[in-house]
């Protein structure tokens, strides 16, 4: 069967044909591609073509598909149990772990998605405040949730929309959303606001709508705003944790959130996410506190077995800088080539093993007022012809792409080489 048949086939049983939008391909038109098998860089489709992924399941593998010590630890898990619904000694150890290396998380709760961690560090923030509003950032994204499924509406505070059909306007009128990189919009906001305002929500380096770097000076606000007026900083770190250097963005800016959620690498490939940060909030959380917040299969052996093997590797290996040097000039070289082919100019914006190309508008992309408008159809003139010669990015142009250590150097020339015959 071809990918083109098993989409047609799955069109009538999955709504777009996919179980997550993006797959779906809606922002580079076309069919996707159906994979079946994965290993280090590369994913074979279904009819046994090769693709060097530059995806990597939007962010889980930082060593790539199927890295074999944690395959080894994942065999020898399903050896002993796959689900427990008690107590057990793994998610201890990986809680463990990440408090001994995390200096601002105190206490842990897993979960089973980035989403359901947001959601409850929110309903801990609200807890601990007595307060009902949010504020989170133009841009970022932090899961499906109702409340922070919102974007800016007339460009008045409070006025938000939804970006999302069934969520009613009740649900988010307490829902604050404000534009990135602007210190003084902010500044007037909290004078006006602050006392309302439960959490503050944002990815530190936000990466769901391109890659968008945040001045330090900014988030440092955000810090001493949150302090000042008694709201809980919310770090959304699904995407950068363990990935921007093993302790995050946070660590690498030097600024401790309240809480922490996180998604993707910790579960090693598996669903799992957690939320974290100071006991007297996580001592909220029931049954020590009144915040209710359960999982049949949260701390699920496989994921936190896989979720350790996959820490203790990043903090032993300390592959970060070698990724960031190898995404950097890769991504730059790969840019080179495209612009020997395209007919206006591409560049890399950056960090760590996380890069994402962008038509050159002069200056670093920070908000996404400044993403030139023409994105979309830009990234369809290369998303294509690569995924022809074999590179997979990710399916939409406000993806980022990611490294991971299986991208050796013999392979990142090869796609440079695959996309030289583009000309
Ligand atoms: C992926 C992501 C989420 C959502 O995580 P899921 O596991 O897909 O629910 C939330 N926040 C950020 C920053 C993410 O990148």
């Amino acid at each position: 069967m071809s990918s083109h048949d098993l989409f047609q086939r799955s069109l009538k049983v999955a709504p777009g044909g996919v179980h997550s939008p993006v797959r779906s391909f809606q922002s580079v038109g076309g069919n996707p591609i159906f994979f079946e098998r994965s290993k280090g860089a590369y994913l074979w489709d279904v009819e046994g073509k090769r693709y060097i992924d530059f995806c990597q399941s939007f962010g889980p593998l930082l060593f790539g598909h199927r890295d074999p010590e944690i395959q080894e630890i994942v065999l020898d898990t399903i050896e002993r149990t796959w689900t427990l619904g008690a107590c057990e000694p793994y998610s201890l150890e990986l809680a463990e772990f990440i408090i001994q290396h995390i200096p601002w998380v105190e206490k842990i709760r897993f979960v089973n998605s980035g989403t359901e961690a947001v959601m409850s560090a929110l309903r801990v923030a609200r807890a601990a405040t007595g307060r009902a509003k949010v504020l989170k950032f133009e841009g970022c994204y932090h899961g499906h949730l109702d409340s922070l499924l919102v974007k800016a509406g007339s460009g008045l505070a409070g006025e938000s929309a939804s970006d999302s059909a069934g969520i009613p306007k009740e649900l988010i009128q307490n829902t604050f959303v404000l534009s990135l990189d602007e210190e003084d919009e902010l500044e007037e906001f909290f004078s006006e606001h602050g006392t309302e305002i439960a959490a503050i929500a944002i990815e530190p380096l936000p990466a769901n709508y391109g890659l968008l770097p945040q001045r330090k000076s900014f988030l440092q606000k955000l810090r001493s705003l949150a302090t000042k007026f008694g709201c809980v900083l919310i770090f959304d770190e699904v995407i950068t944790g363990f990935r921007i250097g093993f302790t995050g963005m946070s660590g690498r800016l030097g600024i401790s959130p309240d809480l922490v959620c996180y998604g993707k690498i910790i579960g090693g490939g598996f669903p799992v996410g957690a939320y974290a940060g100071k006991a007297s909030l996580m001592d909220l959380v029931s049954p020590s506190g009144k915040v209710y917040q359960a999982g049949t299969l949260s701390a699920n052996p496989i994921g936190m077995r896989a979720g350790l093997k996959t820490l203790q590797k990043a903090f032993l290996e300390n592959p970060y800088s070698a990724l960031s040097i190898q995404t950097e000039t890769w991504s730059n070289e790969l840019v080179k080539s495209l612009n020997e082919t395209s007919e206006f100019t591409w560049k890399t914006q950056s960090l760590d093993s996380l890069f994402w190309l962008v038509r050159e508008s002069g200056k670093e992309i920070r908000k996404i007022s400044e993403i030139p408008s023409s994105l979309q159809d830009d990234f369809k003139t290369i998303f294509h012809p690569l995924l022809q010669k074999g590179v997979y990015l990710p399916p939409s142009p406000y993806e980022v792409g990611f490294l991971s250590t299986a991208h050796t150097k013999e392979i990142l020339d090869e796609t440079i080489s695959l996309v030289k015959t583009l000309l």
